[in-house]
């Protein structure tokens, strides 16, 4: 490991130490490291021309107060770096790590835009905060006065972990319900190790713990306890369940053995590396090792799978998408580190078929065009009659998006108002549906979408909650 260390320090240009790597002692290591890895974070954030416009700060949903954060940075103030990141974000080491940067806070980089390079705001994000969590400027929560309300949170993903936060932080007793066996939604089991370290989740659920949250975990709402019974417990409920309900493909042949639903393979990986029992990825039934793997999608839940492909040694990995390369939703920094990585992508193609009868060997691919804007004013793609052919496969990973479940439905609560798409209705600012102190926050509310969303609606929900509660206290005082 120290050396390992010591040829990155070299390969990026430091000047080398003058003991050699192997006299040197891993206390020396961490301590070289560190150095070079401060000079690092300050050098990029000097970078920052400190413009006085920060579309960078407008563009990142959390409005981070980025330009003062990178200054304080760039001086080597490092903890009042952090102080100034988390009082608006929840999680800015997770931020750091998986925001599309690309598309929010350093897209907009106005050095970015002059043709520079972008300040690399995520990772300095990710380091001032991890830095903190070594140093130990990351407090333990601790709420300066009890409150006897309490709060149910339905989902333990980052919408509700960032509402428990806030209302724990406030005094309120919060308990969280999840189906999983462990916090996190999809930060957890969703998005992949190599992106998201897990222990960097575990870390904050079990600070979240350690400041009196009670997780009811493997407790699926509406089979295990129904939806009444936590309003009835609590006097306020947040919906934060996330969207679940895979799209699926509709071609003939689809049911065979060997194509699998993108949130059943990176769960499968994902739990194989907290050494979980993995059955389906033990029987090679979700493991991509040694196989010739076509995933089907173009957003970044695609990405994910065909990097997990690679990294369990796939043969060869390709990605089918109906539209080109800047028409796809996923990331374009995820496309290139997928590339690099030795993925294909199959741009302009789509599945029409599978062979191979009861097991997969191959997709049978349409190709496509790109043909006049639909409603949205993107081009719709057309089949290109004639050019089909078959890619052989032994594994197919369906990554079409995510769909709400039907809450109403499930949980035997008509009233709940949903929209037209199935997620719940509430207003976007208070995150307040119509049913008297239940709100709704994260992907539920707005979709299929992304962790830093639901982590602002999130807070945003709890500080709504705080003003209901006590309104509603206020109002039966006033009632006695
Ligand atoms: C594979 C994948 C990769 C992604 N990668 C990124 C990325 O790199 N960057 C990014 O910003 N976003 C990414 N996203 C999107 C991001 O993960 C979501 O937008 C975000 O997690 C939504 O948070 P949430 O709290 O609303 O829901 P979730 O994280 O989905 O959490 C919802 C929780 O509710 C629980 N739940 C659901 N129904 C019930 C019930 N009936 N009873 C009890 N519990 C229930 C679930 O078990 C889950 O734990 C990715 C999504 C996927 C699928
Ligand atoms: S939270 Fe995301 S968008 Fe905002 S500054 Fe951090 S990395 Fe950028």
């Amino acid at each position: 490991m120290a050396t390992e260390k010591m040829l990155r320090f070299v390969t990026l240009g430091k000047e080398m130490p003058e003991k050699r790597p192997a006299e040197l002692r891993a206390h020396d290591f961490h301590e070289i490291y560190r150095e070079f890895a401060d000079a690092k974070a300050a050098e990029q954030a000097s970078r920052c021309s400190q413009c006085g416009v920060p579309y960078c700060q407008s563009h990142c949903p959390l409005h981070n107060n980025i330009p003062d954060w990178l200054r304080l940075t760039a001086q080597g103030r490092l903890q009042e770096a952090y102080e100034i990141s988390q009082a608006t974000n929840t999680f800015p080491e997770i931020c750091g790590r998986i925001c599309p940067q690309d598309r929010l806070c350093e897209g907009n980089c106005v050095i970015e835009q002059s043709g520079h390079g972008t300040v690399t705001i995520g990772a300095v994000e990710k380091y001032i905060t991890d830095t903190a969590w070594e140093q130990g400027w990351v407090k333990p929560i601790r709420p300066a006065q009890e409150r006897g309300e309490s709060v149910g949170i339905i989902g333990a993903g980052p919408g509700g972990l960032a509402a428990a936060d806030v209302l724990r932080r406030a005094g309120v007793q919060v308990t969280v319900y999840d189906r999983h066996d462990r916090a996190g939604g999809l930060l957890t089991y969703g998005i992949p190790g190599f992106k998201l370290e897990k222990p960097v989740v575990m870390r904050r659920i079990a600070q979240l713990e350690e400041a009196g949250v009670t997780f009811r975990l493997n407790c699926n709402v509406g089979t295990d306890i129904s939806f009444d019974a936590i309003r009835g417990q609590h006097d306020a409920v947040l919906i934060a369940t996330g969207v679940y309900k895979a799209r699926d493909i509709e071609a003939p042949g689809v049911g065979a053995q060997g194509i699998v639903k993108a949130l059943d393979y990176l769960t499968a990986s994902n739990r194989k590396s907290f050494g979980d029992e993995v059955p389906a990825f033990d029987n090679g039934a979700l493991n991509a090792a040694g196989k010739r793997v076509v995933v089907i999608g173009g957003g970044d839940t695609a990405m994910d799978c065909v990097r997990t492909a690679i990294r369990q040694g796939a043969t060869s990995v390709k990605c089918l998408y109906r539209r080109d390369r800047a028409n796809m939703p996923g990331s374009q920094r995820e496309v290139q580190n997928a590339e690099e990585e030795g993925v294909e992508f199959v741009w302009l193609s789509a599945p029409k078929g599978f062979t191979g009868g009861t097991v997969v060997d191959g997709v049978i691919v349409q190709r496509m065009r790109l043909g006049a804007p639909d409603a949205s004013g993107r081009q719709s793609p057309e089949v290109i009659e004639g050019g089909d052919y078959v890619e052989p496969a032994d594994l197919v990973i369906q990554a079409l998006g995510f769909e709400p479940e039907d809450l109403p439905l499930l949980w035997g609560v008509p009233e709940l108002p949903v929209t037209r798409w199935g997620t719940v209705k509430a207003d976007f600012q208070t995150h307040a549906t119509a049913l008297p102190g239940v709100y709704a926050a994260g992907d539920i509310q707005r979709g299929a979408s992304l962790v830093v969303w639901a982590i602002r609606d999130g807070r945003e929900a709890a500080e709504a909650m705080l003003a209901w509660l006590a309104q509603s206290a206020g109002a039966s005082v006033a009632a006695e």
